[in-house]
């Protein structure tokens, strides 16, 4: 079943010789005209957040090799052996339709997020806004579950009607005129083709996110976010930041809202109650429901929980008919039963606030939050924060920047903060101000530093870069491009060892450079003197978030390791120890703030 043909996919999968030098990558889209012979121009493709297109390339290492190296980025080996059973996501999951409606819709693109394990493309699609305008979203994602068929065909027929909305309707166009709608069909390809629930390595990608991850659950995989399709996910909820979503199940007839680890309430939970509950009211499946999702059955892992707990997203699971395996007929009415509830969700009212550094007016990546709620955080490139449900009065802050009131539709200036008051700064360090990834993703920079031997780095295409384990000396380092333009505001944090409750730390080994947003505070120990900050987020190697750390929990709030952190002026970073005291600091704050 749910065979069929994709020609695009299937040339370009056939026209593959199965050869273990076979790569696929991103080159700019400006270059795609000057590709060597051997290198054939595949489908899909993305706008990194500079801005800049990048398309789908695959042909041999080799040549690859041999292209400038800011060409190319995000190269990855195509898996050997001859290609799956079925090939491509063929007519009957909509891959087509998909396509044609993307195609027609006047502002859509689709990008490939990422390969699943059975090396298919992981196809998402934005209508309205284009990402780099960094508008208030919304994403909807199917098929995390390849057999509930009503998720995807859901997620197509939005896509379709995203599509003819934006061309025909100017009550629609106006309001995709300020917000992007994401559309991923279908998260776990291989599962779709094989119409099973578990991805091509057996796991539940629905248990494999990265907040409340649990190994309890059945098929959670080796651990959070081990799984391409859940990393091609999280690469996009960090590029996004949505303000809402609906992640579409089938099996029974209700739409939960988070928590689904707990029954404790969310911070949010009345007014996602609200709107899961709207969402009800205007869906005509029997004896649809409304339910806290962890009331229905507890899971950890999930995509909402996730998504919430991480960027306050207000995402939602919605099980749309009780039968999973639907036939077209039948999947087509379920999905007319949710047509408007889909619709209206999508296009929901959104306020935004839009958050700058008051000393330099630049965009900031910062959060907002009614005083009860979670914090959603916004875009790093543009500092907009999207907010569905109306929120009222709002608490807006950034990562070392003081906290202010502030109203949907203020532009609201952010000033740093110093370091706790009262403690005079180290001579030789800062803290963390506002970290922002590297501008170029792609590109190299320069470490340099009087009398060292300049150190080259490649930040990826989501502005991380790593620096190899003992190449940077303890002391200053400034971040350039090659004219030698330095970039503030560049930040690192030791990747290893971060310790969580260790009486002494190894050392620095290895340094993570470049996008560590969620580092919400770090402040560095020279000599013994503890600098102390009031929440601490750190991230791992793959510069992704590892360890929260926040009032709620002061006892966990000692860590320790080492990192390094820029003068946000001058783009010096400075390398050495790195120590926080979060417990401490919530002390020292009660007693001198
Ligand atoms: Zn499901």
């Amino acid at each position: 079943m749910l065979r069929g043909a994709c020609p695009l996919l299937c040339a370009a999968l056939t026209a593959a010789p199965a050869a273990a030098a076979e790569e696929q990558a991103f080159v700019l889209r400006e270059t795609a005209a000057a590709l060597p012979n051997g290198l054939g121009v595949d489908h899909g493709g993305f706008a990194d957040e500079t801005g800049r297109r990048w398309v789908a390339v695959r042909g041999e290492a080799e040549i690859l090799d041999v292209l400038p190296v800011e060409w190319v980025r995000a190269r990855r080996a195509i898996p050997v052996g001859p290609p799956p059973d079925g090939v491509a996501l063929p007519e009957g999951v909509g891959r087509s339709r998909f396509d044609a409606a993307v195609a027609a819709a006047p502002r859509a693109e689709a990008v490939v997020l990422g390969w699943s394990h059975g090396g298919r493309d992981i196809v998402a699609a934005w209508f309205g806004q284009p990402p780099e305008a960094g508008a208030p979203s919304l994403w909807v994602l199917g098929g995390h579950h390849g057999d509930e068929v009503a998720g995807y065909e859901a997620a197509v027929w939005l896509a379709e009607r995203l599509s003819e909305g934006d061309a025909a309707e100017p009550s629609v166009r106006e309001l995709l005129d300020h917000r992007t709608v994401w559309v991923v069909p279908w998260v776990n390809p291989d599962g779709v083709m094989d119409a099973t629930r578990y991805n091509g390595a057996g796991v539940d990608l629905n248990r494999n996110y990265g907040v409340e991850w649990s190994s309890r659950e059945q098929r959670a995989g080796s651990g959070p976010f081990s799984e391409p399709e859940s990393q091609a996910m999280r690469r996009l909820g960090g590029l996004v930041r949505p303000a809402a979503g609906l992640a579409l199940h089938s099996g029974a007839v209700n739409v939960g809202y988070v928590w689904n680890h707990t029954e404790s309430p969310a911070p949010d939970a009345p007014s996602l109650v609200d709107l899961a509950t709207s969402y009800a009211a205007t869906c005509s499946t029997e004896d649809f429901y409304v339910t806290n999702g962890a009331a229905w059955y507890v899971t950890h892992g999930d995509s909402n929980d996730w998504s919430y707990g991480r960027f306050g997203t207000w995402e939602f699971t919605v099980e749309l008919s009780k039968r999973k395996l639907l036939e077209p007929e039948a999947a087509r009415q379920t999905v007319g039963e949710h047509e408007a509830s889909l619709w209206a969700f999508v296009l929901q009212p959104i306020d935004e606030v839009v958050v700058q550094d008051a000393l330099t007016g630049a965009p900031l990546e910062a959060w907002a939050r009614t005083p009860t709620g979670q914090a959603r955080w916004g875009s790093a490139a543009t500092g907009r924060i999207g907010l569905v449900g109306a929120p009222g009065v709002l608490e807006v802050g950034a990562p070392g920047y003081r906290t202010v009131e502030a109203r949907p539709g203020d532009v609201v200036a952010l000033e740093p903060v110093s370091v706790a008051p009262g403690v005079a700064d180290p001579p030789w360090v800062r803290p963390v101000r506002q970290p922002v990834h590297l501008p170029g993703a792609g590109a190299t920079r320069v470490l340099s530093r009087v009398g060292e031997e300049p150190v080259r780095v490649d930040v990826d295409p989501f502005g991380r870069s790593m620096v190899p384990a003992g190449r940077l000396a303890t002391g200053w380092w400034t971040v350039e491009d090659a004219t030698g333009a330095i970039f503030p505001r560049a930040m690192g944090v030791g990747a290893e060892p971060v310790d969580r409750w260790p009486a002494t730390s190894p050392g620095a080994r290895a340094f993570t450079l470049g996008v560590h947003r969620e580092l919400v505070e770090i402040a560095v120990e020279p000599e013994g003197t503890p600098l102390v900050r009031e929440a601490v987020w750190l991230v791992d190697a793959a510069g992704e978030q590892l360890l929260v750390a926040d009032a709620a929990a002061p006892e966990e709030l000692w860590a320790r390791g080492a990192g390094c952190a820029s003068i946000p002026q001058t783009g010096h970073l400075g390398l050495g120890w790195v120590s926080i005291f979060l417990g401490w600091a919530r002390r020292r704050r009660e007693e001198t703030w």
